[in-house]
């Protein structure tokens, strides 16, 4: 089959091979092997590396592992690679990807998602030093983060409810946020939830009603908050633990 598709991951295998991650358009994610990819005149060249999109060519065999027989690039997203906090977080991105989505169900949507967060992160790679302190950029990159995985959930009909309390439906005094309910609660629901403030509330509601490109800013507090919720439905609704959403450094 040919397909167009993003390199989540790459592994080595055996003497010159690769094992690929990828993740499709309309086949969901597909593991397939490159081999001879690691010799020096491969026809493949370095194509088959993470975060790569491309134009490619499967062989499907009896087997689950698809053989790979041809290769064009679509974006190398080259950028990236120069940017460590960028390259860290596309690595974050497609193995949100990878683990929410690792069936062969096809999700589009999640495809271009992926795609775009991909050419934002190249967008903006490099920039370090231009853009004010420090700090503002860690920030940003964990509301990117934040954003893009809010979109994810939603792509997986995990969107937690936010618009009324998710236990009795009241719409006032919504304080907490519970992975269990599925969403915010109110004050009389708070059992077992923990406290979500309104600017955190307010990201959550921003980042799911704009595009990726116009992330919602929010401090510190509020983005810790925002991650905890999105832990705790994809723990509760989908028995998954991701890595956090940024490293340290951003
Ligand atoms: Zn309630």
């Amino acid at each position: 089959m040919k397909t167009e598709a993003v390199v989540l991951r790459s592994i080595r295998y055996a003497e010159a091979d690769r094992i690929l991650h990828l993740y499709t358009p309309h086949r969901g994610r597909v593991s397939a092997i490159a081999k001879g990819v690691r010799r020096a005149r491969s026809r493949f060249g370095g194509r088959l590396e993470p975060f790569f999109r491309l134009h490619i060519e499967l062989h499907e065999g009896r087997g689950e592992l698809l053989t790979v027989t041809g290769a064009q690039t679509i974006d190398a997203y080259a950028r990236l690679r120069g940017d460590a906090r960028a390259l860290d977080a596309a690595a974050r991105a497609c193995d949100a990807v990878g683990r929410l989505f690792e069936t062969s169900e096809p999700h589009p949507a999640v495809f271009n998602l992926l795609c775009r967060q991909l050419g934002l992160l190249n967008d903006r790679a490099g920039a370090d030093g231009r853009a004010g302190a420090d700090g503002r950029e860690i920030a940003d990159v964990r509301a990117g983060a934040l954003a893009f995985r809010l979109k994810l959930l939603l792509a997986a009909g995990l969107a937690p409810q936010f618009g009324a309390c998710a236990t009795c439906g009241e719409h006032e005094h919504l304080v907490g946020f519970s992975g269990a309910a599925g969403g915010v609660v109110c004050g009389a629901c708070e059992a077992g939830s923990f406290p979500l403030a309104q600017e955190a509330h307010s990201f959550m509601v921003d980042a799911l009603g704009r595009a990726l490109t116009e992330v919602p800013q929010a401090g510190a507090t509020a983005l810790a908050q925002v991650e905890r919720a999105i832990s705790a439905t994809l723990e509760h609704h989908a028995h998954l633990r991701l890595m956090p959403a940024a490293g340290r450094t951003g």
